[in-house]
């Protein structure tokens, strides 16, 4: 999301006049677009403000033009007023959905005010804002297609941070997608905070009332549009134009171009999703399952709204439905009352489902969230500390094991350029999302170029192979 949000941020600042440098030391205004999600994430930008204390300092002394320094996004939103006073160097503050205001909030700044805007929205999804990609001429970009989130999640800060989830219209997403293509890029990410529960509801408006059949009727169709067995711990909103009209209709702008989206809720897969992700060639079958916590009890206490057997049921649905698909999730070890029972109850779960890519955390208490108002951050630092590694531990040996079936397999890889660790090698990614390694050759691949690869060894965290012959997303075909 951050990405995206300075993509944002940066289109807005450029329509007036602003121009980007690479060198810190030429700037007259710095931002740096923040997430709050955890500590860590927090702690990292307090780090890169005290090195542009001395920064600031040094131009104040040396320069007729004073720099600005500005926080954009989440951490401006929790902290606000705190910031302020704790960091004297800052002159902006802009909240995630005040980046409209920034020139205005930076005019302010130059005349010597420090300035900010921190209000939430129930409406602002900067539809009309096309995002200026940070790396020119890249194979890969992020769409914004809503914002914000409804779920309470009781561990989690976003609603409070980001707001009230809301989506943007249809029409303005297939254009952005549409521009994405015509410059040649070949993946696109659609993005959200829960972007599967993606509803465009500006060109139908549904009334709430109506008779005890329309009711029935409307309860019914809420069911169909969520994963089976799963519910929703807020009313849900009914009619428009749902995540699968969506992903249907982005899929047939480009056959050659890739189509991921990011971050999923369990709840809302529905079968009809599924088997759009199975029938269409270029939408990834790779899906980002957050399950949190393999216990029941924990999942209760997070405010879920699933247990571990309809998480379990989901994911059989999923295999059943699309065939060779890669799971990855997100777990959170140490959460409040969490017991070693729970814990190895998370464990199983991991090693019975067989994901490709996870994202672990030991829990971080957050303020303002249900988690910090109702219940006891009770489990000590070195316990969250060795579930994780445990947690991780299990996450690479299974990720180690799935990859090995992959050995002897042809992969369709998106060539992503040089290899980090070697220049005559070139990196890309599989449909599954899995990084690729392969010898250039003597063909002179390009980045986004699609490449069939022989896949000949592999570990927890990548594919090596060898080229065999240049592909294409249209021929390739579903296991
Ligand atoms: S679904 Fe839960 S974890 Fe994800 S952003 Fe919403 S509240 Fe946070």
């Amino acid at each position: 999301m951050n990405v995206n949000d300075t993509e944002i941020a940066w289109s807005i600042l450029q329509r007036t006049g602003y121009q980007r440098t690479a060198d810190i030391n030429k700037a007259d205004v710095v931002l740096l677009v923040t997430c709050s999600i955890r500590e860590k994430a927090e702690q990292t930008i307090r780090n890169r403000l005290q090195q542009l204390t001395a920064l600031k300092k040094r131009r104040s002394s040396s320069s007729s033009t004073p720099m600005k320094v500005g926080i954009l996004g989440c951490m401006a939103g929790r902290l606000k007023t705190e910031l302020l006073q704790q960091e004297k160097l800052l002159d902006v503050l802009a909240g995630p959905d005040s980046y409209r205001d920034l020139p205005r909030l930076l005019r302010e700044a130059q005349g010597g005010q420090r300035a900010s805007s921190l209000l939430l929205s129930l409406e602002e999804t900067y539809a009309d804002i096309m995002p200026v990609q940070q790396v020119p001429r890249a194979r890969s970009a992020f769409v914004s297609i809503m914002r914000g989130c409804d779920n309470m999640c009781s561990y989690c800060i976003v609603p409070f941070t980001r707001g009230r989830e809301r989506s943007r219209p249809v029409s303005s997403i297939l254009e952005e997608v549409q521009m994405l293509s015509n410059q040649g890029v070949k993946e696109v990410t659609l993005l959200g905070q829960n972007v599967n529960s993606y509803r465009d509801l500006s060109e139908q408006q549904f009334s709430g009332g109506g008779s005890s059949s329309q009711q029935q009727q409307q309860q019914q169709q809420q069911q169909q549009q969520l994963s089976r067995g799963f519910q929703t711990i807020y009313r849900p909103r009914l009619g428009g134009l749902r995540f699968c009209h969506l992903l249907d209709r982005v899929s047939r702008i480009d056959p050659d171009m890739r189509i991921r989206f990011t971050s999923p809720h369990p709840k809302d897969f529905p079968d009809e999703v599924l088997h759009l992700i199975s029938e269409r060639h270029n939408i990834c079958r790779q899906i980002h399952l957050p399950a949190q916590s393999g216990s029941t009890r924990v999942l209760k206490a997070m405010r879920r709204g699933y247990t571990r057997e309809t998480y379990l049921d989901l994911v059989t649905n999923i295999k059943t439905i699309i065939p060779g698909v890669s799971l990855s999730s997100d777990f959170i070890s140490g959460f409040c009352g969490e017991t070693e029972d729970d814990h190895q109850e998370t464990l199983s779960l991991i090693q019975e489902v067989g994901y490709n890519i996870g994202f672990l955390f030991a829990y971080s208490m957050r303020k303002k969230t249900q988690a910090f108002h109702r219940l006891q951050d009770d489990v000590p630092p070195d316990v969250k500390q060795r579930r994780l590694q445990d947690c991780i531990a299990l996450f690479r040996q299974e990720a180690a094991r799935l990859n090995a079936t992959l050995v002897g397999s042809t992969q369709l890889v998106l060539v992503e350029g040089v290899s980090k660790r070697s220049a005559a090698e070139l990196c890309g990614r599989s449909d599954g999302n899995m990084k690729v390694i392969f010898p250039k050759g003597d063909e002179a691949f390009q980045p986004g170029d699609y490449v069939q690869v022989e896949i000949l060894s592999s570990s927890s965290q990548s594919l090596r192979g060898r080229a065999v012959i240049r592909g294409s997303l249209r021929d390739s075909v579903p296991p």
